[in-house]
């Protein structure tokens, strides 16, 4: 493009960035003012007018309309200014955003693939601009962070997610394709909501769900290839394992919610135990919340004692225990319980509520994956402090409104014992004059760098043990500095670094179990993966 077209071409649009020379030789002059700025000045002045913005859903709506306008400026914007910005276009804010996303949308920034779209899902993969495709993260809205179904309106995950693959893992923007899957919405608020941009009917469930789903699946494969990268993003549970279970065998698949929060989760615990004695194994682990995060932390952490002590499996899940919505997961509850919860069920008596199963269970490690805030009640902090000198206390669920607790409580209610991180980021806290910093355990971390490594190394599927390297990779990246702060993760402002090492290690992984084809393998792969990275510096057009 050149000319008007050109300013408004978001791949290719500078705005003021644009010299005097490819002003003239690209048919600019006078459609811009004549003051020619830097691409550093750009993010200077757009950083100032985010700040101006007092309401979070504003800065969100700036940085999507700048993604719109100007993208390599909207990435280096992320990139540059990575702390402050991840909680603007990631968790918290973008919770809120989809709530809203009715009434907010203005532009399709990714493929809906309705109920309507049956049987002509390849067609609609074709109107996608874009040919070259490495990551898909599609969702069909049903259990958006920890709000629930939000139908169609789930849109703004994929978004979110694929704009951090660009910005901390370097996957190219025009690579990347969000999807969002609509069979409806079991949330009657949205279906009499006038502003709601989905279909108006409930959900379809069982083989009319399996079809479509079905479709997409057969359709990515043919129009892509087979490394496509497909993440699952915020399916409910009952569909989420049953997806991945069936496709695994199949294509490149990952799910976030249960594999790449286990990575996270893993890590952080690898790190903490140079902060609390003992080795993995001799920690005893509880979980509020044994869904999707749950259970795939808890199998993740079983799979690791396991390698590290030579224990089988079925002995070292014994060291961790679940609590749903039922109370404590007991063996007496075998028999109703879902397939993913089963081999969870130990023999204990039935506990009624969380603070009970702390009391009976001892936990030196409290983790909350149910979506329900305010639950790590100062009792049951209490209770943890009670037996540890340094609880392990992660708040995992999304976003802020849904954590168990705050990193405040956290610490106050265990005097400032507690090792505390979120899934979604806090302030430090002042406590009797101490100032703790906490870390965020979210698989942001993870999937960027664990998905490059996928990429650079041309994997056709995902392997646990590509998970494993992925949590040695980010606990070795925590220093002994933030140890000493408390922190078990490092902090985001190094992400693009930490994604290159969590990618040279998975792709290393990957060539060693054999399920590489970018063959021969690089020499140094760390090298590799950061000279395969996107970077949002302007190009200069002659
Ligand atoms: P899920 O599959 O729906 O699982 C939720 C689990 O929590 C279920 O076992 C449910 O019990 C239980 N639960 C819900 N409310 C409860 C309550 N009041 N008391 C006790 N148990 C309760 O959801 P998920 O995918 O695991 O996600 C859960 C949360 O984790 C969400 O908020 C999500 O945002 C967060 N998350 C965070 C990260 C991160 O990186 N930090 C990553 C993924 C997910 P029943 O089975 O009995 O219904
Ligand atoms: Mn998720």
């Amino acid at each position: 493009a050149s000319g008007y077209p050109l300013l408004r071409d978001p791949r290719y649009n500078k705005g003021l960035a644009f010299s005097d020379k490819e002003r003239d030789a690209h048919f600019l002059r006078g459609l811009l003012p004549p003051e020619v700025i830097s691409q550093d000045l750009q993010v200077k002045k757009m950083m100032h007018n985010m700040r101006q913005y007092q309401v979070p859903l504003q800065r969100y709506m700036a940085m999507m309309d700048l993604q719109e306008r100007n993208e390599r400026l909207f990435y280096k914007l992320l990139i540059d200014n990575v702390e402050e910005l991840l909680p603007v276009v990631y968790t918290p804010t973008v919770g809120e955003a989809c709530q809203k996303y009715g009434s907010i949308f203005r532009q399709p920034q990714g493929l809906f693939i309705s109920l309507k779209e049956k049987g002509k899902i390849l067609e609609v993969l074709k109107n996608w601009p874009e040919k070259k495709i490495q990551v898909i993260v599609v969702t069909d809205g049903e259990r958006i962070l920890g709000l629930g179904d939000l139908g169609c309106q789930g849109m703004g995950i994929p978004v979110g997610k694929l704009s951090l693959y660009t910005a901390l893992g370097g996957i190219r923007p025009s690579a990347c394709l969000p999807v969002t899957i609509d069979v409806g919405t079991n949330n009657e608020q949205l279906l009499h909501d006038e502003f709601y941009i989905g279909l108006r009917r409930k959900r379809a469930t069982g083989q009319e769900y399996a079809e479509l789903m079905d479709e997409f699946m057969s359709a990515v494969k043919q129009n892509y290839g087979e490394k496509v990268l497909i993440q699952f993003e915020d399916f409910a549970n009952h569909n989420a394992f049953d997806l991945l279970e069936k496709y695994g065998s199949t294509h490149l698949v990952f799910n976030d919610d249960i594999q790449g929060t286990a990575s996270v989760v893993l890590a952080g615990l690898m790190a903490a135990l140079n902060l609390v004695a003992g080795t993995l194994a001799e920690h005893r682990f509880l979980f509020l919340g044994a869904g999707e995060a749950g259970t795939g932390i808890a199998e993740l952490i079983a799979l690791e004692m396991s390698k590290q002590t030579g224990a089988p499996l079925e002995e070292t899940r014994k060291k961790i225990w679940l609590v749903d919505s039922k109370g404590l997961i007991v063996r007496s509850r075998m028999d109703s319980l879902q397939h993913f919860k089963r081999p969870w069920a130990h023999e204990h008596e039935p506990v009624k509520n969380l603070l009970d199963a702390v009391k009976a269970i001892r936990p030196t490690v409290l983790i909350g994956s149910s979506g329900a805030g305010r639950t790590f009640t100062k009792e049951v902090v209490e209770a943890m402090a009670s037996y540890n000198e340094k609880p392990v206390i992660l708040a995992l669920s999304n976003p802020t409104s849904q954590s168990e607790c705050t990193a405040e409580e956290a610490y106050k209610w265990s005097q400032g014992r507690a090792i505390f991180a979120s899934g979604s980021p806090f302030a430090p806290v002042e406590y009797n004059g101490k100032l703790y910093a906490s870390g965020q355990a979210n698989n942001a971390y993870i999937f960027p760098g664990f998905g490059l490594g996928l990429i650079i190394s041309g994997a056709i599927r995902v392997h646990d043990d590509m998970l494993l390297a992925a949590s040695e990779a980010l606990a070795t990246q925590v220093s002994q500095e933030n140890l000493n702060n408390g922190l078990i993760y490092p902090p985001f402002a190094n992400i693009r670094k930490i994604s290159a090492h969590i990618a040279a290690r998975v792709a290393a992984k990957a060539y060693e179990l054999g399920l590489a084809t970018r063959l021969p393998q690089p020499r140094n792969l760390v090298e590799y993966a950061e000279s395969c990275m996107y970077s949002p510096n302007y190009h200069n057009y002659r």
